[in-house]
């Protein structure tokens, strides 16, 4: 797919809402959620409208994030970026989160595959959570949770950062991810440090 770049992978050395909601695994304490989910909320409001943004006197033009109708839009994408990002990733099925308004990462079972479940409900006239963003946040979960750098992290610790920043630098755009990044570092979230790959 076009947009997406050759963005270098996270890796191990550590430098420095939406309302989501997930499974985890046994980890560390996940004292930096409701952090991260405030800026992916403040991000998310940014890219509902798209346009300029003034950024310590540069001025990023953001993109206007994708939306999707149905669970069949989202597994395309879905699918399209986990076939980018890393071929041999297994794959996550999406379904319809019913009576919720939260999307979730449920992590893979010996007897089921990965999945991220999205309300598809209209909230104001609109799916709320069946965009790109909401979804880069739960590919992230997947993305981390089959990386080994990530043992004993919190859900939301310093690789799931790299990983989600990584993930909108490669789908969204290098604007999305700069500004992440940057809201990241002035909320005192961690975030793994990037390499080339
Ligand atoms: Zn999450």
């Amino acid at each position: 797919m076009p947009f997406f770049g050759d963005i270098p992978k996270p890796a191990r050395v550590i430098d420095s809402s939406m309302g989501w909601a997930h499974t985890v695994r046994c980890m560390a304490r996940d004292t930096h959620r409701s952090a991260v989910y405030s800026v992916e909320d403040a991000l998310g409001r940014q890219l509902d409208r798209g346009g300029t943004v003034e950024f310590f006197g540069s001025t990023l033009t953001l993109p206007i994030e994708r939306r999707f109708a149905d669970v069949a839009s989202m597994q395309r994408f879905v699918d399209s970026v986990l076939s980018v990002i890393d071929p041999y990733l297994p794959p996550v099925t999406v379904r319809e989160r019913v009576s919720a308004s939260k999307a979730h990462y449920e992590r893979p079972r010996t007897d089921r595959l990965a999945a991220i479940a999205v309300p598809l409900q209209l909230i104001d006239g609109r799916r709320w959570a069946a965009r790109e963003s909401v979804l880069l946040h739960e590919i992230a979960h997947h993305v981390t949770h089959h990386d080994d750098c990530a043992r004993g992290e919190a859900a939301h610790g310093p690789t799931f950062c790299a990983h989600l920043i990584s993930l909108h630098a490669r789908v969204i755009g290098p604007e999305s991810a700069l500004l992440l990044r940057a809201s990241f570092d002035s909320a005192g979230i961690p975030v793994a440090g990037v390499v080339a790959s």
